[in-house]
């Protein structure tokens, strides 16, 4: 079990570059205001490493890709494409990317990935099948191909809608214990209703 982080042994936590602050998202943006997780996370028993898989690959701003026939497992798996809004295949760039968001998490002794659910890349719980922007669109059970290739790499990952599992995040960084109703999402209704 990982001792308490210290200053001097840090918690150091992978979080996708829009959730920390970085106008990383397909338009420039960063995918919503996440002000709250950053002001928590910004103590000296934390230390931050940001990385975004699509920009590393494509630059910013880019076309929007999901992944079509399977998860990210499923791409790495060669099982499944990514394919950009238009069409175009980008199954070669999303796993060059995961792949070096990967080899980033175990160079920089990564505990735990913070990352940004739905995304086709740093997706954890939910990402679509097939494009988000089809009539009909789907979500689908697992990860994006960055998280698949840190889960992999037997790196935790969870999301910025994970509430339980960032609670006791928060109180193990604060030497508390809360009691609280909170849930990860998996265990939210709509989790719950869509895959029943
Ligand atoms: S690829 Fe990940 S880090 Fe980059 S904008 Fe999308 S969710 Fe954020």
């Amino acid at each position: 079990m990982r001792p308490q982080p210290t200053v001097d042994r840090p918690l150091v936590v992978l979080l996708s570059a829009c959730l920390g602050g970085v106008g990383c998202g397909v338009d420039g943006g960063t995918n919503g205001d996440h002000a709250s997780l950053r002001s928590w996370l910004a103590r000296p028993e934390v230390r931050l490493v940001m990385f975004c898989p699509e920009d590393f690959s494509f630059g910013t701003p880019r076309m929007t890709p999901d992944n079509h026939g399977g998860n990210g497992f499923d791409v790495l798996d060669g099982k499944a494409r990514s394919v950009a809004e238009d069409g175009t295949d980008w199954t070669t760039g999303m796993v060059k990317a995961a792949l070096a968001m990967r080899d980033l998490a175990l160079r920089e002794q990564v505990d735990l990935a913070i990352l940004m659910d739905i995304s086709g890349a740093c997706g954890s719980t939910v990402t679509y099948l097939g494009s988000r922007f089809a009539k009909d669109k789907l979500y689908q059970q697992g990860p994006g191909v960055a998280a698949a290739a840190l889960i992999r790499a037997g790196i935790p990952v969870i999301s910025q809608r994970d509430d339980r599992s960032l609670r006791m995040l928060r109180d193990l960084l604060d030497g508390t214990h809360t009691l609280t109703d909170e849930r990860d999402h998996w265990e939210k209704e709509w989790y719950q209703t869509y895959f029943a």
